[in-house]
């Protein structure tokens, strides 16, 4: 039977590839944002956003995976907060790896001691932060994920990829000259699951697609017909069961911010 994995990305402002992390659509270097300390920082929006966030976990009993930025622990305020989170849900939220500080790495040249550096870094915070509801799970920044990152993700012991965005819109992120093909087989060779994001239509229907008319419209409509979200205890056998049809769904923290934080993702 056929099933849903909800999973949501907590990128704060700070991250989106517009401001750093991409050699040219950032406006803002990784060392001038420590340097001013905005890595130490939460956006109001983001604040927003873990409210709702909360809230509509109040609302269900779905398990629900995070993809989290390691460099968010830099900000006291959003320890606390995942801590007490983590605390009054602890069967049902799994943490997976969303970078160290979000740099689009398949945007850049190969960059393989670069990129295990700050996956080390990254896994040894959030294992820190997470205890037992880490999981050896990765999403690539910005959906950037390269054919070359695989043997990494492998070597740092990671079971589950859920990066690809298998549509020909957003091919460009494979890295260049690369297809998503490439990336997924690469996976494979490397042993880890590979979970696609959901498509319609060979279209996006995840992340910002979910806000971008008319991507919107198939994505909601996508959404609303998407498979009965799994259950908590079955999680982690279903990931990792190639065999298993798994739909995933993303969306951001940041969107429980919209509508004065009443914002909720369209599932039925
Ligand atoms: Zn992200």
């Amino acid at each position: 039977m056929s099933s849903t994995w909800l999973t949501v990305d907590l990128d704060d402002k700070r991250h989106v590839p517009r401001y750093s992390g991409h050699p040219t659509r950032s406006r803002h270097s990784q060392a001038d944002i420590e340097k001013t300390g905005q890595d130490r920082k939460l956006s109001d929006q983001f604040r927003q956003g873990m409210r709702g966030f909360e809230r509509w976990l109040r609302s269900h009993s779905h398990p629900v995976t995070m993809f989290v930025i390691a460099d968010l622990f830099n900000s006291e305020d959003f320890s606390k907060w995942f801590q007490h989170l983590l605390e009054a849900n602890p069967k049902r939220l799994t943490i997976g790896c969303h970078g160290l500080h979000h740099k689009s790495w398949s945007a850049w040249p190969e960059d393989r001691v670069g990129f295990t550096h700050a996956l080390n870094e990254a896994t040894l915070c959030l294992k820190k932060h997470a205890g037992v509801n880490f999981r050896p799970w990765f999403r690539a920044p910005g959906g950037y994920m390269a054919p070359w990152m695989s043997s990494v993700l492998a070597e740092q012991g990671y079971t589950v990829d859920s990066s690809i965005n298998p549509s020909w819109l957003v091919r460009r992120k494979a890295g260049k000259g690369n297809s998503w093909n490439e990336v997924s087989d690469s996976l494979q060779r490397h042993g880890i699951v590979s979970r696609p994001w959901k498509t319609k239509m060979s279209l996006p229907v995840n992340g910002p697609a979910l806000f971008l008319f008319p991507l919107s419209l198939l994505a909601r409509r996508a959404w609303r017909q998407a498979p009965t979200p799994c259950d908590a205890g079955e999680i982690d056998e279903l990931l990792i069961n190639v065999q298993e049809d798994l739909t995933t769904l993303y969306w951001h923290l940041l969107d429980h911010a919209r509508n004065k934080g009443k914002w909720m993702p369209p599932l039925r």
